[in-house]
């Protein structure tokens, strides 16, 4: 039998990638959700909540639009599947339900998250809210400052905002506290990881949480065009989860087309990147082998990008194993070519996208398409939080 691409084997390795290294201090909370995670999600129970959820809070599903101008424009059919539409404005939410559905039934009452930009942050503080957990967040210091509005958001859910003060006091140093938290914790604390990366079996159950994005676009293109199969998914690829998603149950369809798109930041030689295919090499970060930016010596690099979901400097071990199988195709944009892809989106579908998910539409422009393609773009969440960003490249030139 051919082996599955969704699937890591019983380590949690896609081919060369994944795994758990981890302190020997973390053994006891990893293996507990290692030997238990499976049988919770398959569980008649837990599958009937996680369903409800999904439906009547996040508003699932979510519509899968036909882009008529944007179609028009690149002589072909695209398809925008609306994870911006979801409850907190992205696809974050189907794995915090997940995970936080997973925790109650491993009887823990304390959950602990990083977060970067500060959308998993609001994510998670949203179903901690809706479940009467204790939530702590740890965020870097220099992201607190820069990310105002959404340190508010997880103060009003109720949530505890601890800043992370060492290193670059952005998101890898927020991972390194929260880790830290966990080791402390071993008993009554789940610690809710927000994108395909950690040890195993996180970079699995995110997928499989995120994975409903396909399973819904399979239905949904059938009803729309009488083939449940698209020629070309896109997504953008941070740590990989919106991706994941989007790509899962097209994985093992060889007629489908897998294009990922990394944050390719000021350039992808201007050593202000986040381009992790194209810059990294494989190596070991947040407790699984992957590939990683990182100096000849094993330093990680500090990433760059315009959008702070990408601004990460390595990806999934999943994303790793389609990088190296060639199963997948890893493309990158700027800061520039996504700005500019979102300015297109917005003036010809009325849409405000996040700065991440433009990274997916500028991709656009580097693909030949026909008009035989069907492709479907996984628009992972609304830009309203971008438009500090947004206003200052109206500002600059002249659009205002
Ligand atoms: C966080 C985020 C991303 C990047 O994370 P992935 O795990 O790579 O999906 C992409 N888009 C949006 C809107 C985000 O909030």
């Amino acid at each position: 039998m051919k082996t599955s691409y969704k699937l890591p084997n019983k380590e949690g390795y896609y081919g060369k990638f994944g795994g758990a290294y981890i302190p020997e201090m973390l053994h006891p909370n990893v293996e507990e959700l290692q030997s238990r995670y499976l049988e919770i999600m398959q569980e008649p129970s837990f599958k009937k909540e996680f369903e409800e959820m999904l439906r009547d809070y996040v508003g699932r599903p979510s519509p899968l639009y036909y882009a008529k101008r944007l179609s028009a424009h690149y002589q072909t059919d695209i398809y925008l599947k609306r994870e911006d539409l979801n409850h907190t404005g992205a696809h974050k939410i189907n794995n915090t339900i997940g995970q936080i559905l997973l925790a109650e039934r491993l009887g823990k009452k304390r959950i602990i998250a990083e977060t970067g930009a500060g959308q998993h942050g609001v994510a998670t503080a949203t179903v901690c809210a809706l479940k009467g957990l204790e939530c702590i967040v740890y965020m870097g210091e220099k992201d607190i400052e820069r990310q105002a509005p959404n340190v508010a958001r997880m103060h009003m859910l109720g949530a505890k905002v601890v800043a992370a003060t060492s290193g670059s006091k952005t998101l890898k140093d927020a991972t390194n506290e929260a880790i830290r938290d966990w080791i402390n914790h071993p008993t009554d604390t789940h610690y809710i990881i927000g994108s395909v990366v950690g040890p195993h079996p996180y970079p699995d159950m995110v997928a499989r949480f995120q994975s409903v994005i396909s399973e819904e676009t399979r239905k949904q293109l059938l009803a729309k065009t009488g083939s449940e199969l698209p020629t070309k998914v896109i997504a953008c690829v941070g740590g990989g989860s919106n991706a994941a998603g989007m790509f899962y149950h097209f994985l093992d369809e060889a007629s489908v087309d897998i294009i990922a798109v990394e944050a390719a930041g000021m350039g992808l030689n201007s050593g202000l990147s986040a381009a992790t295919t194209a810059l990294g090499k494989p190596g070991v970060l947040h407790g699984s082998r992957s590939i990683v930016m990182q100096t000849d010596d094993g330093q990680v690099v500090e990433p760059h990008s315009i959008s702070a979901g990408l601004d990460y400097p390595g990806i999934g071990p999943l994303h790793a194993h389609l990088f190296a199988s060639g199963r997948g195709i890893f493309l990158s944009a700027t800061d520039e070519e996504a700005v500019r892809a979102a300015f297109f989106v917005a003036r010809n579908e009325g849409i405000i996208i996040a700065l991440e998910s433009a990274h997916a539409f500028a991709a656009l422009d580097q693909l030949t398409l026909s008009k035989q393609d069907r492709v479907v773009i996984c628009l992972s969440g609304r830009g309203d939080k971008d438009m500090a960003t947004y206003m200052k490249q109206m500002t600059m030139t002249n659009q205002l």
